[in-house]
C-alpha cells in the first residue's frame, strides 16, 4: 500500500538521535533550546517552546492567553479533534465557524457573519484557532482585522505548515497571531517523533508556556512569592503539566530541519506533477491562493457533485488497487464527544459538509517518486472512469 504519508529518515537523523543518546541528557537537556532557537530562526519568531506534542502545544497555548470557564474557543471544523479539544481542556465551549469553499481554510467572510451574530447573543469568542490547512495559510490579514474589532486572540494551528509562506514571510512569525503551533509527528513535514512547538513574539506568553509545560515550577526568584528556603528551594505557582519535550526528539527534529527546504520543494514539485496528469478529470484539484506558497503536507482532490454519492466506493476502489488514500478530516462537530453536548447542527456548516462528501488525500510525501504519481494518477482514472 502507498501510504498519504510518511516520514524519511536518514542515516544523519540516526547519527543525531545516536549522540544525544549517549550524553548526559535523555529528557529536556541542552539539544531542546538548541532545537527551539533553530525553529524559531527559520521562522522569525522571538520565543519557541518545545513540548511532546502539538496537542500539547495548543493547551499551553491556551493556557497562556488565559482561556477558561465560560469562554468560547472557535476553530474551524475540517481539521483534526485537537484544534478543539484544547478548548475543552480549560473548560471553555467550542464552536466552529465555516470553511472558504476554494482554500478550505476558516472563511473569513463566514467569521464576520458570525462575529456579528455572537455579538448580539453576548457569545462573542475569547480565542480563535485557525488551521493552515494541507500546508495552505489561511487569510490571516482578513482574520487579525476582525481579531482587533472584535478583541479575541488568535492561534495559528500551523501543524501543516511549517516552511509554508504567506506574502514571501514563513509562517511561525506570528505577524497576524499571539501564537503559532507546528507539529512533529512523522506524517508532518519534519518529524521529531512525537512533538510540537508554540512559537511568540510576546515574552509573557513564552514565560507563561514554558511555566505550564513543566508542571507550573519556577526555579526563578523573580516569579517566587517569597524568598527562597535554601539552595534546594523551587516553588509550584500555576497547575502545570508535564509536556516536556526528550532531548532524544528534539535531535531528531533539529537534524530533520536542516532539510526543511528540500522536503518543501520535492513536496511542491510532486504536487506540480499531480496537478498536470490530473487536470482533464472530473475533480477539483487543489487551489492556491496568490499570496501563498503551500508546504502541500497534504494533497486533496475533490469529486465533483454528481460524483458525490460514489465517494465511499472511489476510497473503496483505489485502497483496494494499494492506493493509501484518506480524508481530511472529518468535521469535528460530527464526532460523537461533540456531538453529544448538542450544541451543533451540521446545516450550520454547509460547505464543510459538501467538502466532507466529496474530498479525498491522495498520497503525497517526500519519498515519492515520479513513477508513484503517475500510478495513483492513472488508478484514479481508472476509478473515475468505472463508475462514469
Ligand atoms: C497533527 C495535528 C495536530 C496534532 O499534532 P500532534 O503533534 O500529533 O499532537 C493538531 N492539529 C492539526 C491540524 C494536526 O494536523
Amino acid at each position: 500500500m502507498i501510504p498519504y504519508g510518511r516520514q524519511d529518515v536518514t542515516d544523519e537523523d540516526v547519527r543525531a538521535v545516536c549522540v544525544a543518546l549517549k550524553s548526559d541528557w535523555l529528557t529536556q537537556g541542552p539539544t531542546v533550546p538548541r532545537f527551539e532557537e533553530a525553529v524559531a530562526g527559520v521562522c522569525g519568531a522571538r520565543h519557541a517552546v518545545a513540548v511532546n506534542s502539538a496537542t500539547s502545544a495548543l493547551h499551553i497555548a491556551c493556557l497562556a492567553l488565559g482561556l477558561g470557564h465560560g469562554d468560547w474557543l472557535w476553530t474551524t471544523p475540517i481539521t483534526f479533534v485537537a484544534s478543539a479539544n484544547c478548548g475543552l481542556y480549560c473548560g471553555a465551549q467550542v464552536d466552529f465557524v465555516d470553511i472558504d469553499t476554494r482554500t478550505y481554510n476558516m472563511c473569513p467572510r463566514a467569521l464576520e457573519v458570525k462575529l456579528i451574530e455572537a455579538e448580539k447573543t453576548g457569545r462573542l469568542p475569547k480565542l480563535l484557532v485557525v488551521v493552515h490547512l494541507c500546508g495552505q495559510s489561511c487569510e490571516m490579514t482578513a482574520i487579525r482585522a476582525l481579531s482587533q474589532k472584535y478583541s479575541f486572540k488568535v492561534i495559528e494551528d500551523a501543524s501543516h505548515s511549517i516552511g509554508g509562506k504567506l506574502e514571501n514571510e514563513y509562517i511561525g512569525n506570528c505577524r497576524y497571531s499571539d501564537i503559532t503551533v507546528f507539529s512533529f509527528h512523522p506524517v508532518k513535514i519534519i518529524t521529531s517523533a512525537e512533538g510540537g512547538m508554540a512559537l511568540t513574539q510576546c515574552d509573557e506568553l513564552a514565560y507563561k508556556m514554558a511555566l505550564f509545560r513543566g508542571h507550573g515550577i519556577t526555579r526563578d526568584s523573580q516569579h517566587m512569592t517569597q524568598a527562597s528556603d535554601g539552595p534546594w528551594y523551587y516553588q509550584q505557582i500555576e497547575l502545570g503539566y508535564n509536556y516536556r519535550m526528550t532531548d532524544l526528539q528534539a535531535a531528531l527534529g533539529l537534524s530533520q530541519l536542516e532539510r526543511l527546504d528540500q522536503y518543501v520543494n520535492r513536496r511542491r514539485e510532486l504536487a506540480k506533477l499531480y496537478d498536470e496528469s490530473l487536470k482533464n478529470l472530473p475533480v477539483t484539484l487543489p487551489w492556491q491562493h496568490p499570496d501563498v506558497v503551500s508546504v502541500y503536507h497534504l494533497y486533496v482532490i475533490r469529486l465533483n457533485e454528481k460524483l458525490e454519492n460514489r465517494h465511499r466506493h472511489f476510497f473503496e476502489n483505489l485502497r483496494g488497487r494499494g492506493i493509501g488514500v484518506n480524508l481530511h478530516y472529518i468535521p469535528v462537530y460530527r464526532h460523537p464527544h461533540y456531538e453529544k453536548m448538542g450544541l451543533y447542527s451540521p446545516s450550520d456548516y454547509p460547505e464543510a459538509e459538501r467538502y466532507y462528501r466529496q474530498a479525498v488525500t491522495l498520497p503525497l510525501y517526500p519519498a515519492l517518486s515520479e513513477v508513484q504519481v503517475a500510478e495513483v494518477s492513472k488508478k484514479v482514472r481508472i476509478a473515475i472512469q468505472e463508475f462514469a
